[in-house]
């Protein structure tokens, strides 16, 4: 432990990043009666939920049925609100399945409240900047706030947050991007517009408003990587949500790369509600409601694990006697170093995959697990299993393993997987063990 730095705590487990998987790990970890801390370096849960709002919820419904779980509890408490603050469409692309579409202001609300339910202490405005090991062995966490730094010495450390930056500081190899290039996936600013008198439009059945988006790039009035303009109505009547404004070959682990693409990106906004409002029927009264913080990033660390899930494990619906999540989410490559964005569907194919536990565990640290977006996948596979169901089922088994670790004084890695699965199929979550 770090002398010269105050202890603010001594934990059983702590949560870096409270996002989707962030959220599933604690709430999973603390309702085992252990002492769980969840830091968040923002001043709100949620991840993209959060900073992306309006995000429908993809992929928690692989071959029709709930993936089950937290994620399910969460979704439960948001459909039977009245009025209802979620519900469950169609999808506009033909590549994925149904998505949930919901009140983020109550959806945020209530991972607050599930977050105090089950006891976990919550830290926000606290960053983590790095684990303390003891050789191959986390002890505790370093992290910031308006204080300056502070500890919390721990038993388990799960890092959900986003881009790894405990498993990256604890060492793990990690690889960004594609394989060929290392390029990443676009960086996106998502908006609403509001007061849009969403009947008038005239293209509502296309859902890249093509024959706007040519016109106002051939009359340079529209950045020309907005030639595809993804939208959908809002779940609120009268908005429509974009997520349209994509700028690509981005380091989402660089802050100046990042900042300079929020500053672009928010220009794009701009331009768009201006062009929409000047030429598209159905949008003369509309304005820019609400908007997201800053760029949302799509992918950043992948992580070496005990075990990588790959793009072929995706497309041939490969099943695992760890696997602890089902999904089919189609392989969404957002504009990967071009302005292209390729998806390639699994519901057509009526296949479903499940990732492995050992996709969240390093090979030499063994108290250590990641989880979200950051885990042992090929580019391919995370272009699929990072969505936010997936990242909070991935979540809640990292908690799970944690618990059970603890509990039987075990390494995590030595954890009986077959237990850990029947553990999380007593909670709920569904098509384990092959049985989907
Ligand atoms: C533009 C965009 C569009 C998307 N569209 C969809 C969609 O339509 N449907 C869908 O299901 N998914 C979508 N996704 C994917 C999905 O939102 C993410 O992959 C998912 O949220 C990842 O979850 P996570 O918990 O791993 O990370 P995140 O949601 O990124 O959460 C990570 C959290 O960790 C915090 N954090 C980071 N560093 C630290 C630190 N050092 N200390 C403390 N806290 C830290 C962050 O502030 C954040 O809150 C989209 C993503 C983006 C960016």
């Amino acid at each position: 432990m770090q002398k010269d730095i105050k202890n603010i705590i001594d934990s059983d487990v702590v949560v870096i990043g409270g996002g989707p998987a962030g959220f599933g790990a604690a709430v999973a970890a603390s309702r085992q009666g252990l002492n769980v801390c969840l830091l968040e370096s923002g001043n709100i849960i949620g991840g993209i939920m959060a900073t992306c709002p309006g995000m429908p919820i993809g992929a928690a419904y692989p071959n029709g049925m709930s993936i089950g779980g937290i994620l399910d509890e969460f979704l439960k408490r948001l459909y039977t609100m009245n009025p209802p603050a979620a519900e469950k469409r169609k999808c506009r692309l033909t590549e994925f399945g149904p998505e949930v579409f919901y009140d983020h202001e109550i959806a945020i609300f209530t991972l607050f409240e599930m977050l105090q339910e089950a006891g976990v202490k919550l830290f926000l405005n606290a960053t983590a900047l790095e684990p303390i090991l003891d050789e191959n062995k986390v002890t505790g966490v370093i992290y910031y706030d308006k204080n300056g730094k502070n500890t919390i010495s721990t038993k388990v450390l799960i890092d959900c947050s986003g881009d790894g930056y405990m498993a990256a500081k604890a060492g793990v190899p990690f690889e960004k991007g594609d394989e060929a290039q290392g390029q990443m996936m676009a960086v996106s600013l998502t908006f609403s517009m509001g007061n849009v008198e969403v009947d008038k439009i005239e293209e509502y059945d296309d859902p890249y408003f093509t024959k706007y988006a040519q016109k106002g790039i051939s009359s340079g009035r529209l950045h020309e990587d907005l030639h595809k303009i993804y939208w959908f109505p809002g779940f609120h009547d009268n908005t429509i949500f974009f997520n349209a404004v994509h700028i690509k070959d981005v380091d989402g682990t660089n802050p100046f790369d990042v900042t300079g693409a929020a500053i672009e990106a928010r220009k794009r906004v701009r331009q768009l509600g201006n062009f929409f409002k000047e030429e598209i029927r159905g949008f003369e009264k509309s304005h820019i409601g609400t908007m997201a913080p800053s760029v949302g990033v799509r992918e950043t660390r992948r992580f070496e694990g005990l075990y990588r899930l790959s793009g072929d494990h995706v497309f041939s619906g490969r099943k695992f006697s760890d696997g602890v999540v089902c999904c089919d989410n189609a392989v969404d490559n957002v504009c990967r170093g071009s302005n292209i964005s390729e998806y390639i569907s699994l519901i057509k194919y009526g296949i479903y995959y499940q990732v492995p536990f050992r996709c969240m565990l390093p090979r030499h640290i063994e108290n250590l697990l990641f989880a979200g977006r950051c885990i042992s996948a090929d580019s391919a596979a995370l272009a699929s299993v990072r969505g936010m169901a997936t990242c909070m089922g991935l979540g809640q088994a990292a908690g799970t393993a944690a618990g059970k670790s603890i509990r039987e004084k075990k390494r995590i890695r030595n954890i009986n997987y077959e237990e850990l699965i029947q553990e999380l199929r007593e909670y709920g979550v569904n098509g384990l063990n092959g049985s989907c």
